[in-house]
C-alpha cells in the first residue's frame, strides 16, 4: 500500500429519467504501490459522454451495464509517475478507460501511450478521439457523403457534431446545424455553418428545416432522434441518407417514445437510415488523424470544449449533457496536466 490516496466517483442507484446527484456517490480510496509490471497513473482529463446514461441502466446492449456501488468507467487522459513496466517510463503520457478517478494502478496493458502536442492532451478525449472519430465515421462511411452535398446536423455544436459540420464544410457541403441557444447558433456561424436552427425558439421544427433547405437534405446526421429525425426524414432528398448516431431526446424517457409517423417516406423516397457504433470502426483511425491535421493546418478544424473542474464535480458535468451547458466536448480537469 502506498500513502497516495484517490477520489472517485461510483454509481450509486440507478437514475429513473433524468441522472441526479444522488445517483452519484465520491469516495477516497487508497491507491497501491504498483507491483511487478504495473505503473501509477494520474490522470489529468476524464470525459462525460451521453453514452454513459445507457450503461446506468441494467440492460443488455453493446457494452455492460455498469454496477451499482462500482466506480464508473470512461476516457481518460495522464500521466505515468511511476512505473514498473519495461514499455512505459514515467512522465509517459496515457490514454485508458480509467476515467472517474483521480489515480490508479494498471499493469500496463490498459493503457496506450500517446504524444500530445502542449496543450492538446484533452483533445484526444474529443476532437481527436472518440467523439471525432465518431463524426467522421458517421459523415463518410455511414452518410456517404459526397462533395457540395446539403447536410443536416443535429447537436451540432456539441463534441461530435462541430466536427460534423467542420467536415460537411471542408467537403464544399451546405450545412445547417440545430442547437439549443443563441450562443451556440453564433458559434456555428463562425465556423462556418451556412444556417442554424434554434430548436428551442423554433416554434414549429418541421418547418423550420423545410425553411433551411429549400432544395431537401442529402445527409442527416442524427445525434437527437425524437422531433428531428421526423423533422430532416420529412425534408430529405430521393436516395438521402440518414447517419443514426444517436438518440439524446429520448435517454431519459421512463415511457417507449413514439417513432416518426412519416416512416413511409423511407420507401417512397428511397432513404437508407443506417445506424453505426464507432467502436467497429476504429481501423479508420490513421486516415481520421491524417485527415483532421490536414484539415487543421489548413485552417478548416476547429473545436471548443467546456471543461468543468474538480472529479466531485463530474456527475454535475455529466448532468448538463442533458440540459445543453456544454460547448464542444464537455470535460473534466481531475489533476495537472503535468504530473511529474
Ligand atoms: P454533445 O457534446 O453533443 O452533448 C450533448 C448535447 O445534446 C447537449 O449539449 C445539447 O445541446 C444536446 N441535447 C441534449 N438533450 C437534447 C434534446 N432533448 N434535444 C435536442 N438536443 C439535446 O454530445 P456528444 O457529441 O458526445 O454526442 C452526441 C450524440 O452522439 C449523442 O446522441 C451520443 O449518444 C452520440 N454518440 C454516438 C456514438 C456512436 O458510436 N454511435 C459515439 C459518440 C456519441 P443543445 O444545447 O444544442 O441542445
Amino acid at each position: 500500500m502506498s500513502n497516495q490516496k484517490s477520489r472517485e466517483i461510483r454509481l450509486k442507484s440507478r437514475p429513473n429519467g433524468a441522472p441526479v446527484a444522488e445517483n452519484f456517490k465520491l469516495v477516497e480510496t487508497d491507491v497501491p504501490a504498483p507491483g511487478p509490471g504495473q505503473v501509477l497513473v494520474r490522470n489529468a482529463y476524464m470525459t462525460v459522454d451521453p453514452y454513459m446514461r445507457g450503461r446506468m441502466m441494467d440492460r443488455k446492449s453493446y457494452v455492460p451495464p455498469f454496477q451499482v456501488g462500482e466506480v464508473l468507467q470512461g476516457g481518460a487522459v495522464g500521466q505515468v509517475v511511476a512505473s514498473n513496466a519495461a514499455h512505459l517510463k514515467v512522465g509517459d503520457y496515457v490514454q485508458s478507460m480509467n476515467g472517474w478517478r483521480e489515480w490508479f494502478v494498471d499493469n500496463g496493458g490498459a493503457v496506450t501511450k500517446f504524444e500530445p502536442k502542449p496543450g492538446q492532451m484533452q483533445a484526444y478525449l474529443g476532437a481527436l478521439g472518440m467523439p471525432g472519430l465518431t463524426a467522421y465515421v458517421g459523415l463518410l462511411k455511414i452518410g456517404e457523403l459526397k462533395d457540395g452535398e446539403r447536410v443536416f446536423v443535429s447537436a451540432a455544436s456539441g463534441a461530435v457534431g462541430q466536427i460534423v459540420c467542420q467536415i460537411a464544410k471542408a467537403k464544399g457541403c451546405y450545412v445547417v446545424g440545430s442547437v439549443g441557444s443563441d450562443e451556440k447558433a453564433a458559434y456555428l456561424k463562425e465556423i462556418g455553418v451556412d444556417q442554424v436552427i434554434n430548436y428551442k425558439k423554433a416554434g414549429d421544427l418541421n418547418a423550420a428545416v423545410a425553411d433551411a433547405f429549400p432544395d431537401g437534405i442529402d445527409v442527416y446526421f442524427d445525434n437527437v432522434g425524437g422531433s428531428h429525425l421526423q423533422a430532416a426524414i420529412g425534408r430529405m432528398r430521393q436516395w438521402g441518407r440518414i447517419a443514426a448516431c444517436g438518440a439524446i431526446e429520448q435517454y431519459n424517457a421512463t415511457a417507449p417514445v413514439p417513432g416518426p409517423n412519416n416512416l413511409m417516406l423511407v420507401v417512397g423516397m428511397s432513404l437508407t437510415i443506417r445506424g453505426f457504433i464507432v467502436s467497429n470502426s476504429f481501423d479508420m483511425l490513421g486516415q481520421f488523424h491524417a485527415d483532421m491535421a490536414k484539415w487543421v493546418a489548413e485552417g478548416k478544424m476547429t473545436w471548443r470544449e467546456t471543461i468543468v473542474d474538480g472529479i466531485e464535480n463530474a456527475p454535475k458535468a455529466f448532468m448538463g449533457l442533458f440540459t445543453g451547458d456544454n460547448f464542444g466536448k464537455m470535460l473534466v480537469r481531475v489533476g495537472p496536466d503535468k504530473a511529474v
